[in-house]
């Protein structure tokens, strides 16, 4: 479905706003391809005050997320294309940190886990009340664009230490607890030559009982997990002084 550079915007916020001088109108994106069901959510947070902009893809929801600042994003899952989760994760993967709000239909728990993974701030499931989607926002609002650098990526490997998850691209990874601590080391000092006794002195403990190839040991694993697969390799053998993860 191609459309030119621009997105489709189904309904646009009058840019002029009789306020005071002291407020500003929250300005929200709501992302929703069921028209009649976007028109009603719109209508909603208008007559809450609110200013709102309609697109109906998450392709066009981060071509307007990124280029105006939102105050909030009402985000539905299911979508043509690319679905809520994955827009959510481009957005916070463009370092859009407007709050989001996810609409979704099926109460499972693992969408709800998903969303929030994907830096979502709250979810709502259909079908909601206005009252409730209206506090939601207002929350969010109040508390703000949070920023989350907290995840690692070097090149398209990403590792988020809060919750211990790798990704290559958009494959997630399986790593155990020491190839978890061990490709942290290595993320946190991209392009750093480390050395095998800074390898062992940051992802082992300090009474673990020290072998001499524990590290080349694990090395081996994490490549076998993190590069491999993928036919890549990012991480470097320098001989004589240890390894390197990307350039
Ligand atoms: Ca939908």
């Amino acid at each position: 479905m191609s459309h030119g550079k621009g997105p489709i915007v189904i309904g646009l916020s009058s840019g002029t706003h009789e306020a005071g001088a002291d407020f500003r109108a929250m300005r929200v994106l709501i992302v929703e391809d069921e028209v009649k069901m976007a028109s009603v959510i719109r209508r909603g947070l208008v007559a809450g005050g609110m200013a709102a902009d309609l697109v109906g893809t998450g392709e066009d929801a981060l071509w307007m997320a990124g280029a105006t600042d939102y105050d909030a994003i009402v985000l539905d899952v299911m979508l043509p294309g690319i679905d809520g989760f994955e827009t959510c994760r481009r957005l916070r993967r463009e370092k859009i940190w407007a709050p989001v709000l996810i609409l979704t239909a099926r109460d499972g728990i693992q969408d709800r886990v998903n969303g929030l993974d994907g830096g979502a701030d709250d979810y709502l499931i259909k079908p909601f009340s206005f009252a409730e989607l209206l506090a939601r926002l207002r929350a969010l609002v109040r508390r703000g664009a949070v920023e989350r650098p907290s995840v690692l990526e070097v090149a398209d490997l990403r590792l988020d230490p809060a919750r211990q998850r790798v990704w290559r691209g958009d494959t997630e990874i399986d790593l155990s607890q020491k190839e978890f601590a061990l490709l942290e080391t290595f993320m946190r000092r991209p392009g750093e030559v480390l050395s095998r006794y800074q390898l062992l002195e940051h992802a082992w403990d300090y009474e673990y009982e020290n072998r001499s190839n524990i590290v080349d040991v694990y090395v081996r694993y994490l490549r076998d997990k993190i590069d491999r697969p993928f036919g890549v390799e990012t991480i470097t053998t320098v001989r004589g002084s240890g390894y390197r993860l990307g350039d």
